[in-house]
């Protein structure tokens, strides 16, 4: 009974055996260090009977100690030959392999839970302990049309698409709790970031739509096959209910977007042309508190609501 988590000997035997060449292009940096995974999922705080998402399982590093937890896995890869391959390491290697199912798509066109694969062990209606599978995104799979609604999202993300798969998924996914993944050192300081430090960004304050994210433990290069040329951190975020609808979201990730395209200069200026003028973004500017003179990398998530808000008063 339990889970056999993978050694760096069985992720090149996997490799080799699965005739796998790591591509850069889907960041395919595959962990092989057990403390490693424990330690996500340490961080991540998943348990037994937990919902889990996670994204780029790749050989199934992450998701056997997920599985070791007592969590149920949901997990979505883009990669044909990794998604094939990996229910059957699961059942070779966890002793309840009915709580993992996987989706073979790209993280990046999930739009609601109802497309995710969901594990054999929480489908209704069904007896006895069904098979795990691969689930296409084209073709569907008759026994996993039920919902998976995940409390957490928990993911060594592939570092080239981090940042939309975090902003896609937090939209979609309106059940996530919290989400703890490992990215790129300098993607975790910038989504974490303050107001007003050298790495707040587009990321930091979008991030802060859904939630407050805080910098985790950083992760050695050497526990990966094949070792990156970046340094790797976790990120951990608490998600909240979002301050407002789809539709102000959009109009506030317009507005964000203006601010940081012209980042050096006021925002009385950078907002001139979504403003109509720049006399016309000071009187919005003034308005919603927000000094005319101040630039986008100091404002919170808050001020920028409250332009929007005020752009749209009664003159
Ligand atoms: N979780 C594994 C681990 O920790 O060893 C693999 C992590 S590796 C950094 C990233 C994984 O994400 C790869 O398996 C890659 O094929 C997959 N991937 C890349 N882009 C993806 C996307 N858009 N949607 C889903 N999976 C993706």
């Amino acid at each position: 009974a339990g889970t056999a988590l993978l050694t760096p000997v069985d992720v090149r035997a996997l490799c080799t055996a699965l005739n796998i060449r790591p591509t850069k292009t889907l960041g395919q940096n595959f962990v092989h260090d057990g403390g490693t995974v424990r330690k996500i999922v340490r961080e991540a705080g998943v348990g037994p009977g937990d919902k889990v998402l996670e994204i780029g399982p790749g050989l199934g590093s992450l998701t056997l100690a997920l599985l070791e937890s007592g969590a149920y896995v949901s997990a979505v890869e883009i990669d044909a030959a990794l998604a094939v391959a990996l229910p059957d390491t699961v059942a070779r290697r966890h002793s309840a392999p009915e709580n993992f199912a996987l989706l073979h798509a790209d993280a990046l066109s999930i739009t609601g839970p109802e497309q995710l694969a969901c594990p054999p062990a929480l489908r209704t209606g069904q007896t006895g302990a069904a098979a795990t599978g691969t689930v296409t995104a084209s073709t569907g799979d008759p026994g996993s049309t039920q919902p998976f609604a995940p409390t957490a999202l928990v993911a060594n993300l592939p570092y080239n698409v981090a940042v939309p798969v975090l902003l896609t998924l937090m939209e979609a996914l309106p059940s996530l709790e919290t989400i703890t993944v490992m990215v790129q050192l300098e993607v975790a300081d910038r989504l974490a970031a303050a107001p007003g430090s050298r790495t707040y960004g587009v990321p930091s304050v979008k991030a802060a739509w859904y939630g407050s994210a805080t910098r985790g433990a950083k992760i050695s290069r050497h526990v990966f096959y094949p070792e990156p040329n970046v340094d790797s951190a976790l990120v951990h975020l608490r998600l909240r209910p979002a301050p407002g609808n789809d539709d102000l979201r959009e109009r506030v990730f317009t507005v964000i977007d203006a601010a940081f395209a012209q980042r050096r200069k006021t925002l009385r200026s950078a907002l001139g042309s979504w403003a109509g003028s720049p006399a016309a973004a000071e009187t919005i500017l003034q308005r919603a508190g927000v000094s005319p003179q101040a630039r986008g990398e100091t404002l919170t998530i808050d001020d920028y609501v409250r332009i929007v808000q005020a752009r749209e008063l009664p003159n």
